[in-house]
C-alpha cells in the first residue's frame, strides 16, 4: 500500500474510532499538552507497573491528526516498558523530523505522511511530547 494510502486510510480510522479513549482514575500520570497553533488539547493518562505501561488512556479534541496521533499511540505503548516507550518517542520525534524510522515504529509509519504539512507537524508530535513530559515528571517525583 502506498505511503499517501496508508496515512489517511490510519488517521481516518482512528480518529473515527479512537482507540483507549477516556479517563484513568486513580492514574500514575496525568498530563496535559496543548498546541496552540492548531487548537489541539489534550489530557493523557497512565498507569505504570513493574516498569511498563500498564493502561493508558486521553481525553481532548483538536485536528484528526492530533486526536489519531494520540490514539495510535496508546496502542503503540501499552504494554512496554517504559525504556521502549522512551525509545519510541525518539524515534517518533526524528522520523518526524525527516529521519528514517527503524522498524520499531510499526503502523507508526503511516503517521510519516504528516510530514508533508509541516504546520501538521506539531498536531501529530504533540501526544508524543506530552507522553514524554508525563514519564519525566513522574521520573522526578
Ligand atoms: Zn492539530
Amino acid at each position: 500500500m502506498a505511503l499517501d494510502d496508508l496515512y489517511r486510510e490510519v488517521i481516518l480510522d482512528h480518529h473515527a474510532h479512537p482507540r483507549n479513549r477516556g479517563r484513568l482514575e486513580p492514574n500514575d500520570v496525568a498530563v496535559e499538552g496543548a498546541n496552540p497553533l492548531c487548537g489541539d488539547e489534550l489530557m493523557l493518562y497512565l498507569n505504570l507497573r513493574d516498569g511498563r505501561v500498564e493502561e493508558v488512556r486521553f481525553e481532548g479534541h483538536g485536528c484528526a491528526i492530533s486526536q489519531a496521533s494520540a490514539s495510535m499511540m496508546t496502542e503503540a505503548i501499552k504494554g512496554r516498558t517504559l525504556d521502549e516507550v522512551r525509545a519510541l518517542v525518539a524515534a517518533l520525534k526524528g522520523m518526524m523530523r525527516g529521519e528514517e524510522p527503524g522498524e520499531e515504529v510499526g503502523d507508526l509509519i503511516a503517521l510519516q505522511g504528516v510530514r508533508k504539512f509541516p504546520v501538521r507537524v506539531k498536531c501529530a508530535t504533540l501526544p508524543w511530547v506530552s507522553l514524554e513530559q508525563g514519564l519525566d515528571e513522574y521520573a522526578a517525583r
